[in-house]
């Protein structure tokens, strides 16, 4: 068990909170085995999945349970359909693009939405046409208080537009375990009556799609419209061979400032009583002239080189005044 945990790693936000309390649950019994202990068993408690939809404004006092419950199970098949059992930790985009390689479709459009596949049915997320709700049979979860399982039908979840029984009579008393999707094989029937979908299919030129091209089709649109840091660093990586990253939130990484300015040619380079250090590309000196003006123009001037070359704009640490 850890103490006074910072939450920053674990919400997308990359907000700074803390957890007075903080477990990685990797399986169902380190959840009963460790609210079966008095101590915890009344102690305010937060699930976390994937920290897309969490907003911290102040330190958790209790314990924070990160959920990595993970593993996809084939309940039963038959030539038309697929019934599935998914433990609640699996990340949502990666259990989509599972069923997308193996031809069961059903979740395609909800390529791409963050978190985990507890925290689906919770809001009955949607995008481009489909919810959750569709395709879920039922949620299994652990009642907090009575710490017994018990599992819940799709029509008893309540679902609707981003809600269920989940946001309302069962709020803060369930820790959901998995879900079981049933979801389709055989002939595809595209659900893409959504513009977006369409248009981008259209300048693809299909007018037939596969499962795998529409989830390609609202990865793409989804991809337009938000910052992807992820994929862009994916796309750097590619031009950029010896990019050097660092982990930070789940769906960020870290590019030293230094390499890149180092790399648009600015180390070491003088501009009239100014420059960039020699040996520490980052830093910007004054050769003994210079006025804070120049500074700042040269500070200016290597970030919008940056930004053109890189699509990384770099803000100066130091307070301007
Ligand atoms: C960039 C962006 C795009 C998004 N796009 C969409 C979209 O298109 N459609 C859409 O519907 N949503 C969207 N969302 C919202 C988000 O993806 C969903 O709400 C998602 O289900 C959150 O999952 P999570 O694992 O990150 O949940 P978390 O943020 O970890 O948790 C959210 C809430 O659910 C609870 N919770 C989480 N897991 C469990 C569990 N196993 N048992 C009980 N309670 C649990 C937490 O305690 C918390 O109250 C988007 C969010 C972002 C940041």
């Amino acid at each position: 068990m850890r103490e006074n945990v910072s939450l920053k790693p674990f919400n997308t936000f990359g907000l700074e909170a803390g957890a007075k309390y903080f477990e990685e649950i990797n399986n169902e019994d380190e959840v009963l085995n460790l609210l079966h202990q008095e101590r915890f068993g009344a102690m305010p408690l937060l699930i976390l999945g994937g920290g897309s939809n969490v907003l911290f404004t102040q330190d958790f006092d209790g314990l924070v349970l990160l959920n990595r419950l993970k593993g996809i199970k084939i309940l039963n098949e038959t030539d038309s359909e697929i019934l599935l059992e998914v433990a609640s930790g699996e990340v949502w985009h990666d259990f989509v693009l599972h069923a997308v390689k193996n031809g069961w479709s059903g979740i395609e459009n909800l390529s791409l939405i963050p978190g985990t596949v507890g925290a689906a049915p919770m809001q009955n997320i949607g995008a481009y046409g489909v919810e959750v709700k569709n395709v879920i049979e039922q949620v299994r979860y652990l009642v907090l208080d009575t710490l017994q399982i018990e599992t819940l039908n799709a029509a008893a979840c309540e679902f609707g537009y981003r809600e269920s029984v989940f946001k309302h009579d069962l709020k803060g008393k369930v820790f959901i375990l998995s879900v079981q999707f049933r979801l389709s094989k055989g002939a595809f029937i595209p659900q893409i009556s959504y513009g977006a979908i369409q248009e981008t299919l259209a300048e693809k030129q299909i007018t037939n799609p596969s499962i795998q091209e529409v989830s390609e089709a609202v990865i793409a649109i989804r991809q337009s419209k938000l910052p992807d840091p992820e994929a862009q660093f994916n796309e750097l990586k590619k031009k950029f061979e010896t990019l050097p990253s660092y982990p930070t939130t789940p769906g960020f990484v870290k590019i030293p400032a230094g390499w890149l300015i180092e790399h648009a040619g600015w180390k070491g380079k003088r501009v009239g009583e100014t420059g960039s250090h020699a040996k520490q590309a980052l830093v910007l000196v004054n050769y003994g002239n210079a006025e804070g003006y120049e500074v700042k123009a040269l500070a200016f001037e290597i970030i919008a080189d940056i930004q053109a070359k890189f699509g990384i704009r770099l803000s100066p640490e130091v307070n301007i005044f």
